[in-house]
């Protein structure tokens, strides 16, 4: 058992699988089901709708629909700035169109991540030698 600050409350626990401590899991868990209720209840709501209506943060909001607990299929208004161009998306960390060029450019981009995480790591060999 590692022991780690928790990512959301900076409390000391013994980390088992999350970055966050066991009652901020037990919170988190308590508000993705209002998320999920409110989202039954009002089709229409926007995001700020929810953040007003759950107390959730918009951090924690977008982190759940990016790891798809919370699912916007029925919800037309609920949308947040894709990472790339700043467009709406409603799924994960980029918008439909990103999606479609990141993964035409993926295999060019992979051989440049590869060659940076390359030079990364031998300047931070560098570093770490002085
Ligand atoms: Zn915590
Ligand atoms: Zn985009």
């Amino acid at each position: 058992v590692a022991i780690a600050n928790c990512k959301r409350c900076g409390r000391i626990y013994n980390r088992v699988r999350r970055d966050i401590c066991p009652a901020c899991i037990e919170e988190e868990d308590k508000i993705f089901v209002k998320v999920r209720n409110f989202l039954r209840e009002h089709k229409n709501a926007y995001m700020d709708d929810v953040i007003e209506g759950t107390g959730v943060d918009m951090e924690t909001l977008i982190q759940m629909i990016q790891d798809g607990r919370v699912i916007l299929s029925n919800n037309p208004n609920m949308g947040y700035a894709c990472e790339r161009c700043g467009g709406i998306t409603r799924s994960g960390r980029f918008c439909a169109k990103c999606t479609t060029e990141l993964a035409r450019t993926l295999a060019g981009a992979s051989a440049e991540m590869k060659k940076k995480t390359l030079e990364q790591q031998q300047r931070r060999g560098g570093y770490y030698s002085r």
